[in-house]
């Protein structure tokens, strides 16, 4: 992973994002308020634009992906917005100044991601929320790395654990955040926020296997 392919991942993960925008809000309206693609499009759209706006010599992976935290931060607003901004970040600060990371690094990173979510959140698998998505994704990237799978089947693992683990949000109740409100009733429909991870994850195997 380089800076070049953060660049495509933020833009795949914004493109996907946007292609699957009525279906997230689709989501979100059944157990939420039916803002959640509409609010991950404007973020991911904007760190792709403004990561598209100046590159400039000294970047790094790390700063790349902080510097889409805050965007996302700033932008997206709701539940998802602080969760996914912070991830990002962690992401970053966990990869630091470097040009390009291996896959074992990454791992790190996306484990110091899931870490900061679960802080902020207080959500456990389980809870019906992207936790739900993304724990599975990090454990599937690290034990193909451990197995030396590389960077790509690392990724296209965790994209196949969180679209598996992504339908099993639907047997769920959901126990944090706004569809909590709605309790049994969440049972029998896809948790938007572990959608929209499933997304980000296959938009990263996208990425490295272009
Ligand atoms: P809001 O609910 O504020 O409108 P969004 O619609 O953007 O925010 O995001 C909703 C998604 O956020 C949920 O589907 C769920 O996956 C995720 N979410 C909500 N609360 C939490 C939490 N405490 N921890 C982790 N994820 C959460
Ligand atoms: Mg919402
Ligand atoms: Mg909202």
């Amino acid at each position: 992973m380089n800076v070049a392919l953060v660049r495509c991942w933020i833009t795949g993960i914004s493109v996907t994002l946007e292609e699957h925008r009525d279906r997230l809000t689709e989501l979100d309206s059944v157990i939420g308020d039916g803002d959640h693609g509409v609010n991950l499009v404007r973020g991911f759209t904007r760190a792709a634009l403004e990561l598209g706006a100046a590159p400039r010599s000294d970047e790094t992976v790390g700063g790349l992906l902080d510097f889409t935290g805050g965007v996302l931060i700033s932008t997206v607003g709701g539940a998802a917005g602080p969760l996914y901004g912070s991830a990002f970040r962690a992401m970053g600060t966990a990869l630091g100044d470097t040009a390009e990371t291996d896959e074992a690094r990454f791992a790190e990173a996306l484990q110091a991601g899931l870490d900061v979510l679960q802080e902020l959140g207080a959500a456990d698998p389980g809870d019906k929320t992207m936790v739900d998505a993304y724990a599975p994704a990090v454990a599937a990237f690290r034990d193909t790395v451990l197995a030396h799978g590389g960077f790509l089947a690392a990724a296209r693992a965790a994209a196949e654990a969180a679209e598996t683990a992504l339908d099993t949000t639907i047997t769920l109740r959901a126990r944090k955040g706004r569809a909590s409100y709605l309790g049994l009733r969440t049972i029998g429909h896809q948790d938007p926020g572990a959608a929209s991870t499933t997304l980000v994850f296959r938009a990263l195997a996208d990425t490295i296997g272009s």
